[in-house]
């Protein structure tokens, strides 16, 4: 069974490893930070503005979140409506970070994720798989990148999706993000002892397909 674990800060280059490595083994792939994504989505469709455990009860464990593949894509429904395009607006991502720290969000959406991945081979890529979610994943990986190059990318990939971002802010937010992941007392962004560390930053997309391709390989 293979089960890949592919962890890191926001804007690394996780999920285009992780689209390229499903497409060429032919397994599933499962973007973890969609979900709780979904879950900033919902809050907000509710009107609750302030995070805490008693807010987030009262609707996270009826959440009508599924996932599902069209063409091997995944597609995040909320309520019955896909939201794929809506949860990746950039005001969604702070969102989703401060909705994420709080432990009944992150138990359903752990839930959720495994039954997903149920006996499949799968990759699946996030802050906390490797050291959480599976931690007896066959392969896992740390990928990261200095902060700057990361909001370069982001920057880049929003304003090509025509979102109007200012690189100073998204720069700042992107460390508020790394901080809010990290320090988090339940499941934070932390490199599993056993994942393959690499950093991005000097890498091209091929240079970091062709690392990781080969550590699988073995
Ligand atoms: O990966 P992405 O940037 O889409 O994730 C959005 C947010 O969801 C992250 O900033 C992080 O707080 C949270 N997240 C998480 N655990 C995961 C995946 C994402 O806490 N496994």
């Amino acid at each position: 069974m293979i089960n890949i674990a592919i962890d890191g800060p926001s804007g690394s280059g996780k999920s285009t490893i992780a689209r390229f490595l499903a497409q060429k083994l032919n397994i599933l792939y499962l973007d973890t930070g969609a979900m709780y994504r979904a879950c900033a989505l919902k809050a907000l469709k509710l009107g609750i503005t302030e995070y805490t455990d008693e807010s987030v009860s009262s609707f996270i464990n009826d959440i009508d979140l599924k996932i599902e593949y069209v063409d091997g894509v995944q597609k995040t429904i909320l309520d019955g409506e896909d939201v794929s395009s809506k949860i990746r607006e950039n005001a969604v991502s702070m969102m989703a970070s401060n909705i994420s720290a709080l432990k009944p969000v992150r138990l359903k959406m752990v839930d959720m994720q495994r039954e997903v991945a149920k006996g499949l081979d799968c990759i699946m890529d996030g802050r906390d798989i490797g050291t959480h979610v599976l931690p007896n994943a066959s392969h896992k990986f740390y990928i990261t990148a200095s902060s700057k190059v990361r909001a370069e990318r982001r920057y880049k990939e929003l304003i090509e999706r025509g979102q109007n971002v200012d690189f100073d802010t998204l720069l700042a937010e992107i460390e508020q993000r790394d901080y809010n992941d990290s320090n988090r007392e339940f499941a934070p962004l932390r490199q599993a002892d056993d994942a393959i560390y690499l950093d991005t930053s000097d890498m091209s997309i091929e240079e970091v397909l062709n690392f990781v391709l080969e550590r699988i390989k073995g």
